[in-house]
């Protein structure tokens, strides 16, 4: 039996989620036994159209990426949106808060009318997405764990519970204690709560969970001294498209 074909692609985006990809080292050997990478740019100079599963990293910022993502998604059997850039916009969406024109004179100062742009959009925004791998970058685990299931033909498992269960599992301080800032209690696990347990409050990368308790979270942010507005500043680096 032939084995599945896989294909990696990048819109706008640094291309660390693929880089996570190609860091699993001998997990990836194991995956090798299992599918045909036939398209992974970053990784290797064939290059074929004929694959069953595409991975799709980064956001669509210009008018050219439209009829490009709309391909893949005519190719592959399933499309799944890799990481932040692609599946909420991530870091690409803070453009959305300023004009276009504005946009592109700060990145092309006097070559700014040689470059086309557009308002960001997320996969979803252009084709239908059948699966999601949130984080930025995503975490490795998880890629291993959805490309199983796709394997097996089961529904990869993806937390719908917070940040905050992985948190307390590790027994981390909780860093509004530490008067830090946290969207853990609104953002979907699936990180190991990697950056409480560093020291650092959750910047919401994975995107909400399904059914947040913003207010609850709002009520945290009171009883720490912070106004509603300072807490949907925070939330713009990663769930922009939430807060507009
Ligand atoms: S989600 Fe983050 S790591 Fe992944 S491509 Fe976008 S910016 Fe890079
Ligand atoms: S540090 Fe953040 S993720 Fe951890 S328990 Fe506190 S609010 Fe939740
Ligand atoms: S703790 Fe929050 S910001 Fe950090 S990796 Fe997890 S979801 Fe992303």
């Amino acid at each position: 039996m032939p084995k599945p074909k896989i294909a990696f692609f990048s819109f706008t985006s640094c291309e660390g989620c693929q880089l996570i990809v190609l860091t699993l080292e001998e997990k990836l050997l194991d995956l090798l036994e299992h599918v045909d990478i036939v398209h992974f740019r970053e990784a290797m100079s064939e290059r074929s159209e004929d694959y069953d599963i595409a991975f799709v990293e980064g956001s669509i910022t210009r008018q050219s990426e439209i009829p490009q993502l709309e391909e893949i998604r005519k190719r592959a059997k399933i499309l799944v949106a890799m990481g932040a850039c692609a599946t909420t916009g991530g870091v690409n969406y803070l453009k959305n808060y300023l004009d276009m024109e504005q946009v592109k004179k700060i990145v092309y100062k006097e070559r700014a009318d040689k470059f086309d742009t557009i308002p960001t959009r997320t996969l979803e925004e252009v084709v239908k997405v059948d699966y999601r791998i949130e984080g930025c970058p995503i975490d490795r685990d998880e890629f291993v764990e959805v490309t199983k299931s796709l394997l097996l033909g089961r529904k990869p498992r993806i937390p719908t519970y917070p940040v905050c269960v992985e948190c307390k599992l590790a027994e981390n301080v909780c860093v509004f204690d530490l008067g830090l800032f946290c969207l853990g209690p609104v953002t979907r696990a699936g990180c190991k709560a990697i950056c409480p347990t560093y020291g650092s409050g959750c910047e919401g990368c994975r995107g909400l969970i399904d059914d947040p308790n913003t207010s609850a979270h709002l009520n945290v942010l009171k009883e720490h001294g912070m106004t509603v507005d300072e807490a949907i500043g925070r939330c713009k680096l990663f769930l922009g498209k939430r807060t507009k």
